[in-house]
C-alpha cells in the first residue's frame, strides 16, 4: 500500500514511533533572566531535516535526579517508561540548525515549576538529551498586507523566526505578554514592525493581559493572525478574532503551547 493510501495515516494514527536522536549539551546561554538558549550537538542531528519557521521538536530529558536518558517504549500512541509512567518529553521551537556540525539551538523559558526549566538551570556541557522531529512549521502568506503575531514568552522563538521571513512590505504588528519586564528581548528588525510588550500583573492569569491588549489593537480586517501561548488564553484569542471581529478562519492560526496548571 502506498503511504498516502494508508487509512491509519488518513485517520492521524501514527504507527511508527518518532525516532529520538541522542545529543549532548554544548552550551547554555541566558538571553534574559527568564530565557535560556541551549545548544545541543550530536552526529545524529546531521541528517535531520532543516526545520521550517515556527516548527516543533520534542526534547527527551533524563528523569529528575538522573543524568542518563531513560529507556522508553512506544505503545503505539506515546512513549512510556518501563513502569508505564511518562518520561520527560516536551515540545520546543527548533532554533538555528547547522546540519554540517550537527548542532541545534532551542530557547527555553525558565519558569518556576518546569521539568525542562530545572534541567536547563543545572545543565552542564556534556549533559545528555534526545531530540525528535522536526514537526511542520508555519508557511507565511507572502501576499498578506498585514500580519499580527501575538503570544507569550514561549512563542518568542517562533515570533522571531516569523519576523525574519515576513516580507519587508507587509505591515507587521507584534504583541507579546511577558511575566516580568526583564523578559523582554530584542526582536529581529523589520521595516514595518510595531511591537507592543504587555507585562502580566502579579496573580493575573497567563494570557489575560495579552487578550485585553489584543482587543484594543487596531488591526486591518484583512490582516493575517498567528498567535501562540497558554492554551486557555489562545482559545479566547481565537474566539475573539473569529466571533467578535469576524475574521476569515483561513487567516487565523492560533496554537496552544502549554496549559496553565498542567
Ligand atoms: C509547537 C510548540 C512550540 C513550543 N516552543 C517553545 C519554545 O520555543 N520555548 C519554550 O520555552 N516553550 C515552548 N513551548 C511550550 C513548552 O512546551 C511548555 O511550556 C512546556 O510545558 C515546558 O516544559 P517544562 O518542562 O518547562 O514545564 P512542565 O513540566 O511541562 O510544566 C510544569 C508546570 O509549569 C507550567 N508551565 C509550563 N510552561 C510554562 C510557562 N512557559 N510559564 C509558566 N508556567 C508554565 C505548567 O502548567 C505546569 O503547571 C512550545 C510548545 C509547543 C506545542
Amino acid at each position: 500500500m502506498k503511504p498516502r493510501d494508508d487509512p491509519s495515516r488518513r485517520a492521524g494514527i501514527r504507527r511508527e514511533p518518532p525516532p529520538f536522536r541522542e545529543v549532548v549539551v554544548e552550551a547554555v546561554r541566558h538571553l534574559t533572566p527568564y530565557m535560556a538558549r541551549v545548544s545541543v550537538i550530536g552526529d545524529s542531528l546531521k541528517d535531520m531535516e532543516p526545520p521550517e519557521p515556527a516548527a516543533s521538536i520534542r526534547l527527551l530529558l533524563p528523569m529528575p535526579g538522573s543524568q542518563e536518558l531513560p529507556e522508553i517504549n512506544w505503545n503505539g500512541n506515546e512513549y512510556l517508561l518501563e513502569d508505564g509512567s511518562r518520561p520527560v518529553i516536551r515540545t520546543f521551537t527548533p532554533g538555528r540548525f547547522d546540519a554540517g556540525v550537527g548542532r541545534l539551538e532551542v530557547e527555553v523559558v525558565l519558569h518556576e515549576a518546569g521539568a525542562t526549566s530545572s534541567w536547563v538551570r543545572s545543565a552542564e556541557p556534556g549533559a545528555v538529551a534526545a531530540v525528535s522531529g522536526p514537526g511542520r512549521g508555519y508557511t507565511v502568506d507572502r501576499d498578506a498586507t498585514a500580519y499580527l503575531l501575538a503570544g507569550d514568552t514561549t512563542a518568542l522563538p517562533a515570533i522571531c523566526q516569523l519576523i525574519d521571513v515576513i516580507p519587508a512590505a507587509t505591515a507587521l504588528l507584534v504583541t507579546v505578554e511577558v511575566e516580568h519586564e526583564e523578559a523582554q528581548m530584542e526582536l529581529p528588525s523589520h521595516p514595518r514592525l510595531e511591537c507592543h510588550w504587555v507585562i502580566r500583573r502579579p496573580r493575573q492569569q497567563p494570557g489575560a493581559a495579552l487578550l485585553a491588549a489584543t482587543r484594543e489593537l487596531h488591526i486591518a480586517a484583512d490582516a493575517t493572525i498567528w498567535a501562540a501561548g497558554e492554551a486557555g488564553a489562545m482559545f479566547d484569542i481565537r474566539k475573539h478574532f473569529l466571533e467578535e471581529r469576524g475574521f476569515d478562519r483561513r487567516r487565523v492560526t492560533v496554537r496552544g503551547y502549554w496549559k496553565h496548571g498542567r
